[in-house]
């Protein structure tokens, strides 16, 4: 049993923290947003995340798991600190670290024994040196002894309970062994494969597997656009270039690009940090300018159908940046939307659980519904930019009877060609014919 403090209470630090808490640790989450703290002390959950309250709720009750804005005394009495702060993209594109460098001063102001800090939050290689110089220069007694660690964070939201729970793998980047043995054995009954590294390698570790997930789309987005050219059906090129175990299959589903609080920014900082050491990452700058343009081609796509979309009533299906959640930072919506309003298009939008983050983005401008066939009425088309479930089950003779035209164009290619030939349906997909 250990005692950690996890510093930011978000989506990474609140999910790892309970997951710590759950495998027997006694943890103490803190964040300086006391309402944010307040709630979760109540038991609520102040994000969407399937599972999380529950166990959230059943570890406060067993003692294990409480949460504090009382940051100095989290980490006095802790022996494991672990930083989860944002890392949010600066207007040059680096990583702003801003929220780090103020953890690690009150780190070092707050030292009283040997702590083993962990970095979770995804930050430019170099960091971790950062974040040990500072807390050396903060300490009240220069003889205190502590270790940095990189341990980066690779849950996706959304699933991100289950997949904290059954990691795949764990990376840790150790100064030294003290430290890591003890992060390892911190990981032993999440039953995981464990990689001890240096501190460098693990901070670029995160980088280039997110910025490689983030290639491999825009990279079948291409591919996507060169079949809708040539005839060709992205889906079954797709799975039969993801038979080869050499590419896999996963991450080649062709739709508007991806978003999300991670790979835009993450992108961004690891051509910012390759600009740093004098390297040109062309290859990557490629990739975020096709997912830029990868995003309006629904645009595009609704003006061919439709013509000028003046006055005309469009059904937007989804908001957050992919099902399950109601994360809506960098959400491809929130181009695609300003984009159809600029165009001067009637919008109704749906979503299930992301209205209340969407009105900060999009206020009046649109109307909103979580009842999806409300969403359809009347309307002139509808636009699928989040594969939510109740969208890819929706019964398409109903949403025929519904809508003011039988005209759907689909972002995330949720319905087989077949089906909405058969139902009657205008139907333009991504990276597949049109129907028509
Ligand atoms: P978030 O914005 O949801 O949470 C960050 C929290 O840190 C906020 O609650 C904020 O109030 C708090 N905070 C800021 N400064 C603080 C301070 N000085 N002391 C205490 N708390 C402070 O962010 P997130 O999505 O959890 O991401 C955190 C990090 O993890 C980022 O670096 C991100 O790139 C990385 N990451 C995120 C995901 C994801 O899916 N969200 C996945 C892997 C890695």
């Amino acid at each position: 049993m250990r005692n950690i403090a996890v510093i930011g209470t978000g989506y990474v630090g609140l999910v790892s923290g309970t997951c710590f808490s759950d495998i027997g640790n006694r943890v103490v989450c803190c964040d300086i947003d006391s309402m944010k703290i307040d709630m979760l002390k109540k038991g609520v959950v102040p994000i969407y995340e399937p599972g999380l309250e529950e166990v959230v709720q059943r570890n406060i009750k067993a003692g294990r798991l409480s949460f504090s804005t009382d940051i100095p005394v989290a980490i006095q009495e802790a022996d494991i600190i672990y930083i989860a702060v944002g890392t949010p993209m600066t207007i040059t594109g680096g990583a702003d670290l801003r929220y780090v460098t103020s953890v690690a001063k009150t780190i070092g102001e707050n030292m009283n024994g040997y702590k083993v800090i962990v970095n979770k939050s995804t930050v430019p290689v170099g960091t971790g040196r950062m974040v040990e110089r500072l807390i050396r220069e903060h300490l009240g007694d220069p003889s205190l002894e502590f270790d940095v660690v990189s341990n980066p964070e690779f849950l996706r939201e959304g699933s991100a309970l289950a997949d904290c729970m059954n990691m795949e793998r764990a990376v840790i980047g150790a100064t030294s062994d003290r430290a890591a043995q003890i992060i390892a054995e911190l990981h032993q009954p999440f039953n995981t494969e464990i990689m001890i590294t240096d501190l460098e390698s693990a901070e670029m570790i995160k980088y280039a597997a997110n910025c490689f997930l983030a290639t491999k789309i825009s990279y079948i987005n291409a591919i996507a656009n060169i079949c809708e050219q040539v005839g060709a059906d992205v889906t079954e090129v797709a799975k039969g270039i993801g038979m080869d175990s050499r590419i896999g299959s996963r991450f080649l589903q062709a739709g508007i690009g991806y978003g999300g609080s991670c790979f835009p920014k993450d992108t961004h900082a690891l051509v910012h940090l390759a600009e740093s050491v004098g390297y040109d990452f062309k290859l990557l700058k490629s990739v975020i300018a096709a997912n830029d343009a990868q995003k309006l081609v629904v645009v595009d796509k609704l003006m061919q159908v439709l013509g000028d979309l003046k006055g005309r009533t469009i059904a937007v299906l989804g908001l957050a940046f992919k099902p399950n959640t109601n994360d809506m930072r960098d959400a491809p919506s929130l181009q695609i939307v300003p984009a159809l309003l600029r165009k001067e298009a009637q919008l109704r939008c749906y979503d299930p659980i992301a209205i209340s983050e969407a009105k900060v983005h999009f206020g009046e401008r649109v109307t909103y519904t979580s009842d999806v066939e409300e969403c359809l009425l009347n309307a002139d088309a509808a636009l699928i930019l989040t594969e939510w479930d109740q969208v890819k089950k929706l019964d398409l003779g109903k949403v025929k009877k519904l809508m003011a035209a039988p005209i759907i164009v689909d972002g995330r290619n949720c319905f087989p060609l077949r089906q909405v030939r058969e139902a009657g349906f205008i139907y333009h997909s991504i990276g597949r014919p049109e129907v028509n």
